[in-house]
């Protein structure tokens, strides 16, 4: 059959499976690792699904999805409303580059902002913030890898930004995210989890005011086992989830 003949039934049946081989497989590298998986969550990344498919990730227990694009993310929040415009119960979080024209948009959706990574862009949230009267949660993107990246922080801006955000009252820093460069291979990512989460540390023992270490947001299908085992907290998951399933992107 046709994946878009596929009735709602076989796509949940799907879906269903690859969870279980994504949770089973967690499981090991928490047990390689001698972690619990209850310290770590999973964020689904779900830019390459349309709402019906993230209405069936609720059905099976998800609660917490990620999307790249302000705009994305409201068409469907939008689309998941039930007829009497109630919400589903589902936390937002922001993966991608954020424009400072999208902040505001972005503090009314979003429970967590992953990829602050300039001083001008968190003026902008701080003053949005502010004005909205409430605290705008936020992780730091960092570049740990050596490849050039369009985005994040160099490792040597992070602690300078990190003290500029401290007095910010429309700031909650709770972490820190990183990308990794695109790999079959998960190994290479080993020795950048592993940096990332010594800057983490050291950040720590400095101790800055009002700045938590809380999420280390590191790991997506191609390295999340090798994530777990350098201690990642949150792992941003989308296409293994998604083999079989019908996909917008
Ligand atoms: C798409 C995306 C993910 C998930 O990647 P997969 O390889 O599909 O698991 C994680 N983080 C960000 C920032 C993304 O854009």
């Amino acid at each position: 059959m046709e994946p878009s003949l596929k009735t709602e039934l076989d796509i949940k049946e799907t879906l269903r499976r690859n969870l279980e081989e994504l949770n089973s497989r967690i499981m090991a590298a928490c047990v390689r690792s001698g972690r619990s998986p209850n310290d770590i969550k999973i964020v689904v990344s779900t830019k390459y699904v349309d709402h019906d498919i993230i209405r069936q990730l609720f059905e099976l227990g998800i609660r917490e999805v990620g999307e790249n694009r302000v705009q994305e993310a409201q068409r469907k929040y939008e689309a998941l409303k039930d007829p009497s415009g109630v919400a589903l119960p589902l936390s937002w979080h922001m993966f991608g580059h954020l424009q400072r024209n999208k902040v505001k948009k972005a503090l009314q959706l979003f429970e967590l902002i992953h990829a602050v990574d300039s001083l001008r862009l968190t003026q902008e949230i701080n003053e949005t913030a502010l004005a909205m009267g409430k605290k705008a949660k936020v992780l730091v993107e960092v570049n740990v890898s050596q490849e050039p990246q369009k985005y994040g922080l160099k490792e040597e801006e992070v602690v300078p930004l990190l003290k500029e955000l401290s007095p910010m009252k429309g700031f909650q820093v709770l972490g820190l995210m990183c990308m990794t460069p695109i790999s079959q291979d998960p190994e290479p990512s080993r020795p950048i989890f592993r940096h990332f989460r010594e800057i983490s540390e050291e950040i720590n023992k400095i101790g800055i005011e009002n700045i938590e270490m809380k999420y280390l947001s590191m790991g997506m299908t191609q390295d999340f086992e090798v994530a777990v085992e350098e201690g990642s907290n949150l792992l941003r998951i989308g296409s293994i989830l998604f083999r079989d399933v019908p996909r917008i992107l």
